[in-house]
């Protein structure tokens, strides 16, 4: 059995992997646990989302379906936050693994779910259709991430990466953490480029413990259940009551869609496509720094280095009309959200200045209006500006956003780091 669960928590509290984390002791009454639970990121720009888009899924092997099913849902009946308007629980138990045309329809909502924008009786209908028992409560909205869970949890082959999860004990729940900063630091000297955004070092910042009331404590992301272990036995924090390790689609880029031109955009979905800088970039108010950029049928759009990128946009800034490159990011309103640049080549840059005399070397001024240029030691006369070729100081290659700024599900330039990508760190 396939358990998909999602959207049990509220900003108040509560998070559904940790739901997770406890069903997966809980259940071991009934059967035994298969594989790793997955913790799946949806798509970004979903506004329903609490914080980052996340549903479970669980596999077990049991003879006691009927039992297993009460005993979840009287746990999300228990746990999770229902008194917010938000909180939109759903729950899919998954049996009939061996059935081909329901894997296939799974496997391929949980890649939708993941990119496109999806309604609920959508997720209503293939429950029905594939005759799978499920729970919604109120709306029923939680039925689309349960059931995408479900699908990643049949599709095989897909990039993944881990995450060692921490959960505080229930008593110190909305208070402030307790976690050892410097064994944090050692943790990631120890293990990056095994696990990544455990800080970010630019910015000075840990990245690993959340500040919401949530019940996670810190959650190491790496390449392997070995790496994620290593770093979280590192870290010296207060008393934790469980642990989970996820296998997960963060770090992977699932979310982007390659597009050739600007026209095949559409809000709420995320791309990656090659345009050409049409205008230099701006820095509005509250911080953020836009680009306009067209693709090769002269459209328009613009993208952004939101404040929370901070060092990011010193590198956005230093961009100037002609020079073509490769966004990825999600699209709201209108505006690319860049959460990776490929710069892949520069366009020159002039200064113009007075001309030097030739025979002195030394800059000429100006004769008099309309009467060109002239040398005040040798009184040699020019008529033309001189235009001499800028240094860009920048370097074509692949630039990410600093960890404290990365989105769940955008690969980290360190999981391949080729020599022209440059990983933030
Ligand atoms: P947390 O990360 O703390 O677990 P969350 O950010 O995952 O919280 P949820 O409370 O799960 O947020 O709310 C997201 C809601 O959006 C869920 O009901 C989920 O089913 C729904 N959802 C997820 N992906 C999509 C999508 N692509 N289209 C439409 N709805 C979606």
């Amino acid at each position: 059995m396939i358990i998909g669960i999602d959207d049990t928590d509220s900003r108040d509290g509560m998070c559904t992997t940790y739901l997770g984390a406890v069903l997966m002791d809980e259940l071991q009454q009934y059967g035994t646990v298969i594989g790793d639970p997955l913790l799946i990121r949806l798509n970004p720009t979903i506004p329903y989302k609490t914080r980052g888009n996340a549903s479970i899924a669980i596999q077990l092997d049991t003879d006691r379906p009927d039992a297993v099913m009460e005993h979840v849902t009287s746990r999300i009946e228990s746990l999770a936050e229902m008194e917010c308007e938000k909180t939109n629980p759903g729950v899919v138990f998954f049996n009939d693994t061996d059935h081909e045309h329901a894997r296939v329809v799974l496997e391929e909502f949980f890649i939708r779910t993941v990119r496109e924008v999806i309604s609920i009786d959508t997720a209503k209908d293939i429950i029905h259709d594939l005759g799978i028992p499920a729970k919604g409560y109120k709306n029923g909205r939680g039925l689309i991430g349960a059931l995408a869970a479900c699908g990643a949890m049949i599709r095989e082959g897909w990039d993944h990466t881990y995450e060692y999860l921490a959960y505080r004990q229930r008593t110190v729940w909305g208070t402030s953490r307790s976690v050892d900063e410097e064994s944090v630091w050692k943790a990631d000297l120890a293990t990056y480029p095994g696990t990544w955004d455990t800080i970010d070092r630019t910015n000075d910042l840990i990245v690993c413990v959340p500040h919401s009331p949530d019940p996670v404590l810190f959650g190491i992301r790496g390449k392997s259940v070995e790496a994620v272990t290593l770093a979280s036995n590192m870290i010296l924090s207060e008393p934790i009551e469980r642990y989970a390790i996820f296998r997960t689609d963060q770090g992977t880029d699932m979310h982007l869609i390659s597009v050739e031109r600007i026209a095949d955009i559409q809000d709420m979905h995320s791309y990656t496509i090659e345009v050409r800088v049409c205008e230099l970039p701006h820095t509005i108010r509250g911080g953020h720094t836009i680009v306009p950029v067209c693709d090769r049928d002269g459209r328009c759009i613009d993208c952004a280095a939101f404040e929370p990128t901070k060092n990011f946009r010193k590198l956005i800034r230093k961009l100037i009309p002609g020079d073509m490159i490769r966004v990825s990011g999600s699209v709201k309103e209108d505006t690319l959200n860049i959460e990776k640049i490929e710069i892949i080549s520069l366009a020159c840059a002039y200064d113009i200045s007075n001309p030097t005399c030739p025979s002195c070397g030394k800059r000429m001024k100006s004769a008099g209006k309309d009467q060109g240029y002239r040398c005040r030691k040798c009184g040699m006369r020019s008529d033309t500006l001189q235009q001499s070729e800028r240094i860009r100081n920048i370097t074509p290659g692949i630039y990410e956003v600093p960890p404290c700024a990365r989105r769940h599900l955008a690969k980290p330039l360190i999981r391949t780091h080729r020599p022209n990508e440059f990983p933030s760190r």
